[in-house]
């Protein structure tokens, strides 16, 4: 048997032949350079532009723009395939995601200036959304975007921000009306270059995903045009980030995915080879059933992911769904990891092998993109309608 059931609900030809130019290309160019992005927290722009030319990142924006035009199955492999390396640097996801608010509010001149050059990785984007004292609580983000002539001003901070060391183009959720809560927030765009007023904090020093340059971002007066707005009038923020969650928490869920392949590939070859007792840790019975027991969580898992990429395909994908793919998925990822560092023994907790990086790495997934607690919430809302 393989060591995986491959997706079947939703794979077609094209898929297949996607996914190995996918799988070849992290093999020449994602695999060889995992180490030194984590050594210098940052995940080269050769890279990004080398994923750009592979064409990886284009698989459902339409050909008008540069893309493959398919669906969201291209965009489920490249995340999943990704995180099977063993890879958590690379800010795909986030690029994916904001090439999605793009395509779907973005105006005719803000999808021609930006989506060809972000599915070329030739720009990197960020989201930001979470301020210092506003995470979960999003409807109480402070920045503002106020209006002034044929411009906004720009004023507040954000934190944690992906690839936020490194953006070309950011995804900001502001105000521009303080007193109407929720309906205030807008999505404005904001091209980093020659931007005054803006800055970067250094990249903050986190417990993992040590190859991403996670960044704290400073807007003092920072102008940008009114054509920066995402959609065609202001309030519509909440609404879009709201509308496009099942993409983001299922991308989290995928992510998980892909990691738990990899690390249980890696603890299989480890215990086999491994000896104590003069006998393969493989063969003592509580390695097996560790191993049993993972096993049968990832494919449990894999089917409800399969089932919500499928629906995803078909637009019927909702929140409180994809929700349980982050929680459920990012919930057994940490189980996971922390048995195969176990069975790794005391080099599970040497740097020199993944299982302990990943370790480290599955930790944020059960806080971002809306914490665990969020997501039992909003699961919950929808039982209790
Ligand atoms: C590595 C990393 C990358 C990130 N990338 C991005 C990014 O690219 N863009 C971006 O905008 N943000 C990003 N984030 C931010 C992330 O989404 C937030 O950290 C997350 O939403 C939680 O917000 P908070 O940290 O303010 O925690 P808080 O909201 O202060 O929550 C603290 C605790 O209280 C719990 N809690 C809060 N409200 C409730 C409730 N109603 N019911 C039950 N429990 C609750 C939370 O679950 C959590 O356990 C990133 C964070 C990290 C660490």
């Amino acid at each position: 048997m393989s060591l995986y059931t491959p997706f079947n609900k939703w794979v077609t030809d094209e898929h297949k032949l996607f996914t190995d130019s996918v799988q070849k290309f992290y093999n020449d160019e994602m695999s060889p350079n995992i180490e030194d992005w984590v050594n210098k927290g940052v995940v080269s722009k050769t890279f990004w532009e080398k994923a750009g030319y592979a064409g990886i990142m284009s698989g459902s924006v339409s050909e008008e723009y540069g893309g493959v035009g398919g669906d969201m199955g291209f965009d489920s492999i490249t995340v999943y395939e990704q995180s099977k390396t063993g890879d958590s640097s690379w800010g795909y996801g986030i690029q994916s995601i904001v090439i999605h608010y793009l395509n779907e509010y973005g105006t005719n001149e803000q999808k021609s200036e930006w989506l060809p050059k972000l599915i070329e990785g030739k720009s990197i984007a960020s989201l930001a959304m979470t301020e210092p004292g506003a995470g979960s609580d999003l409807q109480a983000i402070k920045t503002t975007a106020k209006k002034d002539g044929n411009q906004y001003t720009l004023n507040g901070s954000k934190i944690f921000i992906t690839n936020g060391g490194s953006a070309d183009l950011i995804v900001v959720a502001a105000k521009t009306d303080q007193s109407a809560g929720a309906k205030g927030i807008s999505l404005v765009l904001l091209d980093t270059k020659n931007a005054d007023g803006f800055s970067r904090g250094k990249p903050l020093k986190k417990l993992g995903l040590k190859g991403n340059d996670t960044a704290e971002l400073f807007f003092d007066n920072v102008k940008i045009p009114l054509t920066n707005l995402i959609g065609n009038e202001e309030g519509q923020g909440f609404y879009q980030m709201m509308n496009q969650l099942p993409w983001e928490r299922l991308l989290i869920g995928i992510t998980a995915l892909g990691a738990i392949d990899f690390a249980l590939q890696e603890t299989i070859k480890y215990v086999q080879d491994r000896k104590a007792f003069g006998k393969r840790i493989m063969d003592l019975q509580n390695t097996r059933f560790k191993l049993a027991e993972a096993k049968t969580k990832t494919e449990v898992f894999r089917s409800f992911v399969n089932e919500c990429i499928a629906r995803l395909i078909k637009g019927k994908l909702d929140a409180a769904t994809a929700s349980m793919a982050k929680y459920w998925g990012s919930q057994i990822q940490n189980e996971i990891m922390d048995e195969c560092l176990q069975l790794h023994g005391g080099y599970g907790y040497i740097l020199d092998y993944p299982i302990s990086r990943m370790y480290a790495d599955a930790r944020v997934q059960k806080i971002y993109g809306g914490s665990n607690e969020i997501m039992k919430e909003l699961i919950a809302r929808s039982i209790d309608k």
